[in-house]
């Protein structure tokens, strides 16, 4: 029996060379092989006989191979050719330079080829058809059925794994142990989890692919959601200790409110009142603060540092680059301007002074920072999906059970608020501020391109250099690589030199250091430059007030909640606002999806659409699969997402009965983790 911790390097089929290549798809083990699942299958079910062969069709066809040769042409191309004969004809095959399957496919070898057949002349053809060399038992994997297709890497095709994958399963007895209890799987009408494995990847029919990846779906459901719970049951256990007492504050906090510049929105109050409630809880707050670009979240932040600064507490805000740190720190030191309150900023570049503060503000350099915490009350983290899950801890350790008040532009769709994060109570801006306009929205054919650049520069004009423009390139990398960078500076020359020779332009990459990151930034603020080119990896957040346009190169590789919070960046000063989309590809597919950003502007709904258009990884706009932690699940399938909902609810899980299920407890751990380590 083969244990599934086995690094598939020690696989005499696998070896070091294909061990390396097998990393970048995250493989190291053989559990790693077995749930790398494929995304689609390749439907070569249908056998027939060559007498029957239907043009362009997908079918395979059992039969010996009767003729091969290779044949060298004029210009110097290998071509294989051969014929493959049954009981009831034989039909011509050729392969292009592949000499090696003169050898593999010699004559009187029984194989099965699988392809569409085309006509030639009166004549049918194959043109490089899949081809499987068939042995005595008769099965087959690469043809004759529903073929699985892997994601694949350099050096790593999917017929490879197939192979491999085929190899373990039918030759070393994997040991798949099950992950959920009996009765749960016996409940909710599940198959095993060994005969799931065996069957995603190579399926008898389609249903037998559904009931595989509803098994392994509800696994992945069922672990994320457990950890939820675990994680909001052992949070709902701290005591804070820091009930910050809000009645006794009231008017002093209701006279700030009445003193902003502007009216709150409805929606506002309502994550005021919800954020101020928690605050005067005895469990510390845990709250997530969603809203669209310039839906005003930082004066809702506001409200609660200054609760906690009535409260005799600290707060710190941390805010994941220098230039929105150092935004914080002036918008809120303004917002304060009236009492006072000591209000310092920390980053990489500044470094506090020796006093004692009520606030601090900064990036990720406040996690070095020791000795300015005394009593920390609030951490506030903005963009919280800019941070990973240590920093957030780190932070954390720094005080004993501190209220948490996260915020992001990124709009979590309601299901996966209501199952995958359980554990965050969530407050929704859904609403801007009156009088902001909607930025007028164009999904520009290509044609149109060159009209598209003098419109933009008409407009910079007319505006005596006042309106500014965004113009995005298109590389949505994570972590953007050398070629990206290279492609953002051939475009920027481009447009310096070619189509707006009179104006100044910048660039800005992930690939700058901080400083020039900065400065750049801050030209643009002060109106410096008129046009900065930009990957869209940076700055989420920033405010610039005199940007009015924003053009998005590549639109098509991007979800449409990740478009709709890049032209969150224009129409922030109540000035008439502009994007102009381009798309690479431009099916009708395409166009039409990108079409609901000219006529919807709630990034929420937005969500719900990706979610429905492309899939949740789309939301995050990582290429990850499936996004929020998902490989296989389907978020937006409703029946699994309550059955395996409802049966976390009934699964006790404390730690004695978490211990007799130890495969279930080891996968819940990676995700509850956090809690681990702050306790
Ligand atoms: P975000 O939600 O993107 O963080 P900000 O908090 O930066 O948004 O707010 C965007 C802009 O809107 C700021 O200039 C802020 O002063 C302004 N603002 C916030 N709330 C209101 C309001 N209720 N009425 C008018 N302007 C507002
Ligand atoms: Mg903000």
């Amino acid at each position: 029996m083969l244990d599934l911790s086995t690094s598939v390097t020690s696989l005499f089929m696998i070896g070091p060379v294909y061990g390396t290549r097998l990393q970048k798809l995250g493989i190291f083990t053989v559990e790693d092989l077995l749930y790398h699942l494929p995304f689609r299958y390749e439907d070569y079910s249908q056998m027939t006989k060559i007498n029957m062969l239907t043009p362009e069709k997908k079918l395979s066809v059992a039969g010996v191979i009767s003729e091969m040769k290779n044949i060298y042409t004029r210009h110097g191309k290998k071509i294989q050719q051969g014929k493959l004969t049954d009981e009831t004809g034989s039909i011509n095959i050729i392969w292009y330079n592949q000499p090696y399957l003169s050898n593999i496919l010699k004559p009187g070898t029984k194989v099965v080829l699988a392809g569409k057949a085309e006509v030639s002349g009166h004549r049918m053809i194959f043109q490089s058809p899949e081809y499987e060399i068939l042995y005595k038992n008769g099965n087959t994997i690469h043809t004759g059925r529903l073929v699985p297709v892997y994601p694949e890497t350099y050096g790593v095709s999917s017929k490879w794994l197939r192979s491999r994958i085929s190899n373990i399963l039918t030759k070393f007895d994997p040991d798949i142990r099950e992950l959920l209890p009996r009765e749960i799987i016996s409940e909710y009408g599940l198959i095993s989890l060994k005969d799931a494995i065996y069957n995603i990847h190579f399926p008898q029919n389609y249903e037998s692919i559904e009931t595989a990846r509803a098994r392994l779906s509800f696994d992945e459901l069922f672990v994320l959601e457990l950890a939820a719970t675990i994680r909001k049951k052992s949070w709902q256990k701290k005591k804070t200790g820091k009930k910050f007492p809000i009645k006794k504050n009231k008017e002093k906090i209701e006279s700030f409110i009445a003193g902003l510049p502007f009216r709150l929105t409805n929606a506002q109050k309502r994550a005021s009142r919800e954020v101020l409630a928690d605050l005067q809880g005895s469990i510390p707050m845990n709250r997530l603060l969603e809203g669209d670009v310039g839906s005003g979240k930082t004066v809702v932040a506001t409200i609660a540092i200054f609760a906690s600064y009535l409260s005799g507490y600290q707060s710190v805000l941390m805010a994941p680059t220098e230039i929105l740190s150092e935004q914080h720190f002036k918008t809120i030191k303004e917002l304060l301007s009236g009492y006072k309150i000591n209000i310092g900023l920390r980053t990489k570049l500044k470094k506090l002074e020796d006093a004692d503060y009520d606030i601090i503000i900064g990036t990720h350099a406040l996690l070095n920072e020791k000795k300015h915490f005394r009593n920390l009350g609030l951490i506030v983290i903005d963009e919280q999906q800019r941070f990973g899950v240590e920093q957030r801890a780190t932070l954390r350790s720094k005080a004993n059970n501190p209220h948490l008040l996260t915020m992001t532009a990124t709009p979590i769709p309601r299901t996966i608020a209501l199952t995958l994060y359980s554990d965050l109570n969530l407050s929704v801006i859904d609403e801007m501020p009156l009088g902001r306009m909607p930025v007028k929205t164009w999904i520009v054919p290509s044609y149109k391109r060159l009209n598209a650049y003098q419109w933009i520069k008409k407009q910079i004009v007319d505006s005596d250099l006042r309106n500014q423009v965004f113009i995005i390139c298109p590389f949505i990398e994570e972590s953007e690589s050398l070629t990206t960078v290279k492609a953002a500076k051939t475009e920027f020359d481009k447009l310096q030199k070619e189509i707006f020779p009179d104006l100044k332009l910048g660039l800005l990459h992930g690939r700058l250091k901080d400083k020039e990151k900065n400065s750049i930034l801050s030209d643009f603020k002060n109106g410096k430059l008129n046009i900065l080119v930009s990957t869209p990896v940076v700055e989420v957040g920033i405010d610039i007030p005199n940007a009015t346009i924003m053009m998005i190169e590549g639109g098509d590789r991007f979800g449409l909640s990740q478009l709709h919070q890049l032209r969150g960046r224009v129409g922030r000063n109540n000035l008439k606002s502009y994007c102009l989309i381009f798309a690479e590809n431009d099916s009708e597919k395409t166009i039409t999806r990108l079409k609901f950003l000219e006529t919807e502007y709630i990034g929420p709904k937005l969500a719900e659409l990706d979610l429905k258009l492309r899939g949740p990884g789309d939301i995050y706009g990582t290429r990850q699969h499936g996004g929020f932690g998902l490989k296989i699940a389907d978020i937006t399938d409703l029946k699994i997402v309550e059955a395996s909902k409802n049966a976390v609810n009934g699964f006790k899980f404390d730690e004695e009965t978490l211990s007799s299920f130890p495969l279930l407890r080891q996968r819940v751990q990676k995700y509850t983790i956090q809690n681990i380590s702050q306790d």
